[in-house]
């Protein structure tokens, strides 16, 4: 596919980057693989509003892959972090600062009774199987096709939707050892867990699943599938443990479990709760958590862990999370998802727009999407061509039709109308995509 438009700065530094960095990025869906063209080098971001090394202007329907809920370069923010910054940047001892984040955790998520900070979601994830799996004494890992939990090497099987399949590896580097312990099943299909605890009583260390999928684009569970899964859980005596790195202090001010209300046995969060710099948790029952070192006998430790200038962002931007902030972000994604639907009716493309709560994505395909395989069936190519036109109108979406768009409190009418004017020429280039 040939562009209309170039970016001359960013395409040099992409060759720059390439010569000294594996396919030119530091985490891979920056390529623009899926999309092709020449991934935007940003230098700045304000409010709703980034900006790249060619001087072109954006507005961010990313946000930094859900972070920056109250857009970039928020006053209050840069203040929190600027006065964290001017006492030290890190100790390697306790701080207040973590205190205080754990606190806020604690007091908006019931569930959570202690937390531990890391550094990132990966981190969180990886920490809560080990200590799952060091809790029950058992190996197994229950995981959903689709559901990304960061690059945690028993995370990485994806393999067979097929009813209680084993784990193959999905990557080079992932030992069939590692992922053989990992037991991947079919999004939002409960008979396929219960079949699973049949196969395998008493041998399931954890079930773990996104709260609310985002990472196959946007597939919220069905009525009933996060309770049904604690409730197997809890009559095998496996834990329960909801991911809300991406919805966690996003899709409501308690997360996910605000939404839904089942309470898991453990949590993961990142993203929000780091105000835009490298912080994440994981966290639930006390009697779980007592098991961690140093309280307990599970290892886990981390050398910038509730580091202080991280724990000043997350604080900072979780206490002007409140509940106007929530509606508005609600009201914004109400609005997209509107013009966004009526754009693509207008030009006839087939599509579904799915959302949880404020996250939301667009299917190319108007089939319901309920799992894994049918997110792949949709159009991909017809979002590639929507994807390059909202860009070439300064509109940045998620390079990729399997991913969620996030909005912020930033995004204001000026921000919602300049997506608008773009939407009717994305859409036509939607219609008129071949594969
Ligand atoms: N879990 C979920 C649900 C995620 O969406 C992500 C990242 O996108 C992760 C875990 C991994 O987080 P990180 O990229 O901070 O390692």
């Amino acid at each position: 596919m040939a562009y209309s438009y170039e970016a001359p700065v960013s395409q040099s530094l992409f060759d720059r980057a390439s010569v000294v960095t594996p396919g030119g990025v530091n985490s891979p869906v920056r390529a623009f693989r899926a999309v092709g063209g020449t991934p935007r080098f940003m230098v700045s971001g304000t409010g709703p509003y980034l900006t790249d090394a060619d001087g072109r202007e954006y507005v961010d329907l990313v946000c930094s892959w859900g972070p920056m809920i109250l857009g970039h370069s928020h006053p209050e923010v840069i203040a929190a972090v600027q006065e964290a910054v001017s006492r030290g940047t890190s100790f390697g001892t306790p701080g207040e600062g973590e205190v205080a984040l754990a606190e806020e955790i604690v007091a908006r998520i019931a569930p959570v009774e202690q937390v531990r900070l890391v550094s990132s979601g990966t981190e969180a994830t990886m920490s809560a199987i080990r200590l799952a799996r060091g809790f029950t004494g058992r190996a197994k890992v229950v995981k959903f096709a689709g559901c990304y939990h960061g690059h945690v090497d028993a995370l990485l099987a994806a393999a067979g939707s097929g009813l209680a399949t084993f784990g193959l590896p999905d990557t080079p580097g992932v030992t069939g050892a590692t992922a053989g312990d990992t037991v991947v099943l079919p999004y939002n299909d409960l008979d396929a867990v219960r079949a699973a605890f049949a196969a395998h009583p008493g041998e399931i260390a954890c079930v773990i699943t996104e709260a609310s999928p985002g990472n196959m684009g946007v597939v919220p569970p069905a009525d009933g599938f996060n309770a049904g899964l604690k409730e197997l859980c809890a009559t095998d005596g496996a834990l329960y443990i909801s991911d809300e790195v991406m919805t966690g202090f996003r899709t409501s001010k308690a997360g996910w479990y605000g939404v839904d209300g089942v309470r898991p046995d453990l949590m993961t969060f990142g993203k929000v709760m780091g105000g835009g710099f490298p912080a994440a948790a994981f966290g639930g029952r006390a009697d779980v958590m007592a098991h961690l070192a140093p309280a307990g006998p599970v290892y886990q430790a981390g050398t910038l862990s509730g580091n202080p200038v991280a724990t000043a962002a997350g604080l900072a931007q979780l206490r002007l999370l409140d509940d106007a902030a929530y509606a508005k972000i609600d009201a914004v994604s109400a609005e997209l998802r509107s013009l966004v639907g009526d754009a693509l009716t207008k030009e006839g493309v087939a599509h579904t727009v799915s959302s949880a709560s404020n996250m939301f994505s667009v299917f190319f395909t108007d089939r319901p999407v309920r799992d894994y395989d049918d997110a792949k069936k949709q159009d991909a190519f017809r979002f590639t061509a929507f994807f390059h036109s909202m860009l070439e109108q300064g509109v940045y979406l998620p390079p990729s039709a399997f991913e969620s768009w996030f909005v912020s409190t930033a995004h204001d009418e000026r921000a919602v109308e300049r997506i608008a004017a773009a939407l009717p020429a994305a859409a036509r280039a939607a219609s008129e995509a071949t594969a």
